[in-house]
């Protein structure tokens, strides 16, 4: 009989298929693209080698009738004799009563578990008719408590004889190169495993090909995107040269070579989807306005999102500052604003009249029409996403896009995640920045704290203070902002200025705040991580971070980069009871780069980002961080198959295009 579905193999019923779509199997092809996450040497322990609760695998004969005892409501106990080659030990399991019928006397079986020498005794895991008849690995598999693993790998290995493996993504020519193994054995060895060598060159194989297809999509984007009909602009340098001419500062290399790329990227035909990657403080947002600036020489409108409101506002402030001297008009829009107020505005970039709008990330999916948007730019954030893109085309625009993120990603990751685009480093910091000085409290020595901040307000300086991080809600939070206002007011209130700052607040309370900040009007400012991105006020040169265990090194990082915006020497407390050997880290490490990559081992790749982007690169096998030399490999290769070098087969190259028809519509 042909079997085709997965109710045609044995033992799996309406119920089994539930609990099978669970874990996302649906098909028979689904069953064998089901990995298993890790494996078992199964081999016979020697017991008198092993120590108290050491992991044993034993096999032996069944002595005495099982005897089960119930206790507690859901909790049955299974013990019974078994014998070794030659001593008799006591085997005890959990809740496997159902197993009694088939433990009869003079029946072999093994028994993976825990030895605890003093009882004589095995508490086991797991058990299975039979003797060890030889050392073999066993896959194991993430199951849901309705199938056992045995189960999961007798349906793997049925659905082997009927189901047909996913033809290989890898052109012939490259699995030659590398002498891959070829698809069909590799998935075959991935559940079936005949040797440790063997395995490993089948799950580098499959890693690869993952990889290889993830990192061709990227690349095709990115060349789609790239013939898409962009601005073609002709860029009158003299009057760009004025703009910045009359800066307060000169431009670092960095800063130049960027303005140099989105030079070209405005000058040709094809449409800018870049990244500006820089460490806190490194000076993107300058960037941003030279380009909003060029863009509005050349004729177009440029969005301007950032991601609070706070920024927002701080970067309209500046905008207004630095651009409307130079004619341009700058608008900013939030969703707070009056209804009024907002059809004023939206009825201006209708009109055409004004040229730079600036507001969070709403800008593109608002209702509105933009008279002539030829440029978008974000801020602090990573990506673009294909809806915003896809509302924006619905729109007949495709504005060029530039991102600017100062959330330093690993660069193993950036390799993957900025796949799809162009990216200048800002590496380099102005000139006469000081390295930040962090330090480490306990709570205990808040005094000390204290005695910290006195001094650098004696100068003349400014403060955050990051209240402590309750994670229920906002306005716990701002409940605890409540408190630390309190107590600073007790200890300062006397000779300095004190507020708060937090999310509850509306954006004209922000607004004034955050001025009043600006202008030192206060010293001290106690907030949420609402400061987290992007603020900047160059006065301010300390920042104490209450609970600093509980954010990651990057956020820390981040935060920290609020200070050290000026040659003055700033500081970082850290205060926290906790995580000291990690929180250390903060101490030694000051490039945001390095911060990141010890983050990323330390949390990994999922935590990263929270949910933001990593279901993107939900690989299953490959790791980005680990697997790096075999990422890049697949980048170099996917790149050439793009370009067109590779030695396809006539098969493939018509595979190859049908793909890339397929990807056309992703865009
Ligand atoms: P970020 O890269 O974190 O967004 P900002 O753009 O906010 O950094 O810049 C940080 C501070 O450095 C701002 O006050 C900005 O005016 C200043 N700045 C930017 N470029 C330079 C430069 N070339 N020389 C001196 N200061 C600069
Ligand atoms: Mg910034």
């Amino acid at each position: 009989m042909v079997k085709n579905m997965l109710e045609d193999l044995t033992g799996i019923g309406s119920k089994t298929k539930q609990a099978l779509s669970h874990l996302g199997i649906d098909t028979l092809e689904d069953l064998i693209d089901y990995y298993p996450y890790r494996y078992e040497l199964v081999k016979r322990s020697n017991i008198e080698e092993k120590k108290e609760d050491d992991d044993v695998i034993v096999d032996g004969i069944v002595m005495n009738i099982p005897r089960v005892v119930y206790f507690k409501k859901h909790l049955e106990r299974m013990t019974f004799q078994m014998q070794l080659q030659d001593r008799m030990i006591e085997i005890v399991i959990f809740n496997r009563g159902y197993l009694k019928k088939h433990l009869n006397v003079g029946t072999s079986v093994t028994v993976f578990g825990k030895w605890k020498p003093k009882k004589n005794q095995i508490v086991a895991s797991k058990m299975k008719l039979g003797m060890i008849k030889k050392t073999y690995v066993e896959p194991i598999y993430h199951l849901t408590n309705k199938i056992t693993n045995q189960k999961m790998i007798q349906w793997i290995h049925d659905a082997f004889q009927y189901a047909k493996i996913k033809p290989s993504m890898i052109p012939h020519c490259i699995e030659e190169k590398y002498q891959f193994l070829k698809k069909e054995e590799s998935v075959l060895e991935i559940h079936h495993p005949t040797s440790t060598v063997h395995l490993k060159q089948a799950r580098t194989r499959l890693k690869y090909e993952e990889l290889f297809e993830f990192l061709y999509k990227m690349t095709l984007l990115k060349e789609m995107r790239k013939k898409e009909n962009g601005l073609k602009r002709t860029i009158s340098k003299e009057k760009i040269k004025e703009m910045i001419d009359q800066l307060p500062f000169s431009l670092t290399m960095d800063q130049k070579e960027a303005v140099k790329d989105i030079f070209k990227d405005m000058e040709n035909e094809s449409r800018m989807n870049r990244l500006i990657q820089g460490d806190v403080g490194s000076g993107k947002t300058i960037l941003a306005f030279i380009a909003s600036y060029t863009n509005y020489l050349s004729g177009y409108q440029t969005a301007f999102m950032a991601p609070t409101e706070i920024l927002a506002i701080q970067h309209y402030e500046k905008a207004k500052e630095l651009l409307e001297p130079f004619h341009m008009k700058v608008v900013l829009l939030t969703g707070k604003l009056k209804v009024s107020e907002k059809k004023k505005i939206q009825k201006e970039i209708e009109t055409g009249e004004v040229d730079l709008i600036i507001g969070t990330h709403a800008l593109i999916s608002s209702k509105v029409t933009y008279s002539n948007l030829g440029l978008v730019i974000t801020d602090e954030q990573h990506r673009f996403g294909v809806q915003q893109r896809r509302e924006l085309k619905n729109k007949g625009m495709t504005p060029d896009i530039l991102y600017m993120s100062a959330t330093p990603i690993p660069r193993t990751y950036a390799l993957t995640i900025y796949g799809d685009m162009e990216v200048s480093n800002i590496k380099t910091k102005p000139m006469g920045r000081k390295e930040i000085e962090t330090l480490l409290y306990t709570e205990k020595e808040l005094k000390d704290v204290l005695i910290k901040m006195y001094e650098e307000l004696k100068k003349g300086h400014q403060i955050y203070v990051i209240a402590p991080l309750i994670e229920e809600n906002e306005e716990s939070n701002a409940k605890a902002v409540d408190t630390m206002y309190e107590n600073m007011k007790k200890a300062f209130g006397k000779l300095y200025q004190i507020d708060m700052l937090h999310g509850k607040q509306d954006g004209k309370k922000k607004e004034t705040i955050m001025n009043a900040f600006k202008e030192n009007k206060i010293q001290i400012l106690i907030s949420t991580t609402v400061i987290e991105v992007g603020v900047d006020v160059p006065n301010a040169t300390m920042i104490v971070i209450f609970n600093a265990e509980r954010f990651g090194l990057s956020q820390l990082h981040q935060l920290r980069g609020r200070v050290g915006r000026s040659d003055l020497q700033s500081y970082c407390l850290l205060v926290s009871n906790y995580d000291k050997e990690r929180l250390q880290i903060m101490t030694k490490v000051h490039d945001g780069f390095e911060i990141s990559e010890e983050d990323f081992r330390l949390r990994g790749s999922g935590d990263f980002f929270g949910n933001r982007q990593s279901g993107d690169m939900n690989f299953k096998l490959a790791d980005v961080c680990h697997d790096f030399k075999i990422l890049r490999q697949a980048k170099e290769d996917a790149e050439l198959l793009v370009q067109g070098k590779l030695n396809l087969t006539k098969e493939e190259e018509l595979y190859f295009k049908n793909f890339q028809k397929s990807m056309s519509h992703l865009d």
